[in-house]
């Protein structure tokens, strides 16, 4: 398209690293999701809540590392907390016991009540698998119930109806279970059973028949961070999962410390059994966290038995490394002081309320939808409450939006969601503004 041509000429020294890159890294890319045409940007540099690419074009960040800067790029509290790992504890990782693993896990509890006990992980994949394992270690079950369109990493167990084609998800009340890649064994498929998002007649059928087989139900309370599931459909869910003997995990993943400081579990005032958190909880550094009931994170305690087959299994060479710890509380303790993400959240609805002002002024059918400091952009006016209803969205429309956004230095990734910072000022939002006003004008020619 003339988007895409546009795009290629202002970005010589990115096409031609993609071009190099391409013939080593496969697909030129570390993870498929960063792949897009006609190439992705390549960036050399950042600050605070601003991009720089290797033509040297500026852009505000909204990518913010898939959410996980929520201070921005280079925060002084988060510098210096690794700085003084560095000096007091001289190593970024002891492969054993040290006490910012207790802090963390205590500045956890307190905002997460729900955490009766804890583990660390590298990843917020790691975190959902083993947060799997141990309701199916507690219930004796085999199977898992995930909701259509939901994320919760790359592994196998949840690598099912993540983004499945319209000819192959079944009936919408009672989905099918469609592979999202090639490789994973036949068996993750079969004891994957899929949900459909916020339809609680078909979900409570699903469970009910499936009771006997289901160790847990694992859900993103938001979808994709932005698509809240409605409260009784989250109130029925918890109190279902009781009665079934189903183990309830949040993937607070991206929700944790965005929606709410605490959560969405804060949000919609509901007690998951088992969560898993991830990117924000390391402060800009690799991390997961399982936390949850006493009774399931027992499980894994080398205490519990002596026989190694009585015991859940959980290692991680970097596990709870006391960088990621330090950044990670950093983070939280900065977001904590009075007003700091009462601020935040404000700052990002003053930018949602100013892009549906333009929207409604340039007559072009965007709205947002989200909670706290994350949004999307949608490209449709009818109502979203799940993975089907994006199908309404006009793709076309988002992709030539953030074409242009990017030509105007705002930077999410095409058809990707907006996350905010504490580094997102005045400054940044109306140059964010400023770029959707020219985007739009654009869009209504
Ligand atoms: N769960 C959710 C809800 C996520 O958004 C993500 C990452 O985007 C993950 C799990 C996986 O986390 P990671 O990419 O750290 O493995």
């Amino acid at each position: 398209s003339s988007f895409q041509q546009h795009y290629r000429e202002k970005r010589p020294k990115s096409a031609a690293f993609f071009e190099q890159a391409q013939m080593l890294i496969a697909g030129g890319v570390n993870g498929n999701l960063r792949y897009y045409q006609p190439f992705p940007i390549t960036f050399a540099q950042a600050r605070d809540a601003w991009l720089y690419d290797l033509d040297g074009h500026a852009y505000v960040d909204y990518l913010l590392s898939y959410g996980a800067l929520l201070l921005g790029h280079g925060h002084p509290v988060v510098q210096k907390a690794i700085q003084q790992v560095w000096e007091q504890q001289g190593t970024s990782s002891f492969g054993a016991t040290h006490p910012l693993e207790l802090e963390m896990a205590q500045e956890l509890a307190g905002l997460y009540p729900s955490f009766e006990e804890v583990r660390f992980t590298n990843s917020g994949l790691e975190a959902t698998l083993f947060a799997l394992r141990l309701a199916m270690a507690y219930t004796g079950k085999t199977h898992i119930a995930k909701f259509e369109g939901h994320y919760h990493g790359a592994h196998d167990h949840v690598l099912v109806s993540v983004n499945p084609t319209f000819d192959r998800f079944g009936d919408q009340t009672s989905p099918a279970s469609v592979p999202e890649s090639l490789g994973t064994p036949d068996y993750y498929l079969q004891h994957t059973v899929v949900l459909p998002f916020n339809d609680w007649d078909a979900c409570e059928k699903i469970m009910t028949e499936k009771k006997d087989q289901l160790a847990a139900v694992i859900v993103e309370p938001m979808q994709s961070g932005y698509i809240p599931a409605d409260r009784q459909f989250m109130k029925n869910l918890r109190q279902l999962t009781d009665n079934l003997g189903i183990i309830l995990i949040f993937d607070e993943v991206k929700t944790g410390f965005r929606v709410s400081l605490g959560g969405a579990q804060d949000y919609y005032g509901v007690t998951p059994d088992l969560s898993a958190l991830g990117k924000v909880v390391g402060g800009g550094f690799p991390i997961g966290v399982v936390g949850g009931k006493r009774r399931l994170l027992e499980m894994c305690s080398p205490l519990r038995s002596r026989n190694r087959q009585e015991v859940v299994f959980h290692s991680g060479t970097f596990n709870g490394n006391p960088i990621s710890l330090a950044a990670g509380l950093a983070t939280i303790r900065y977001l904590q002081e009075p007003g700091r993400f009462a601020s935040l959240v404000q700052r990002t609805h003053q930018l949602r309320d100013g892009i549906h002002e333009l929207a409604r002024q340039y007559r072009v059918p965007v709205k947002t939808m989200g909670v706290g400091t994350i949004f999307n952009v949608l490209t449709t006016e009818a109502e979203v409450r799940n993975y089907r209803d994006l199908g309404a969205n006009r793709h076309e429309l988002r992709l030539a939006l953030d074409y242009l956004l990017m030509d105007h230095g705002v930077y999410s990734k095409p058809l990707n969601r907006f996350s905010l910072s504490d580094a997102h000022g005045p400054a940044e939002i109306q140059a964010t503004l400023d770029a959707f006003e020219k985007s739009f004008a654009a869009l209504g020619q």
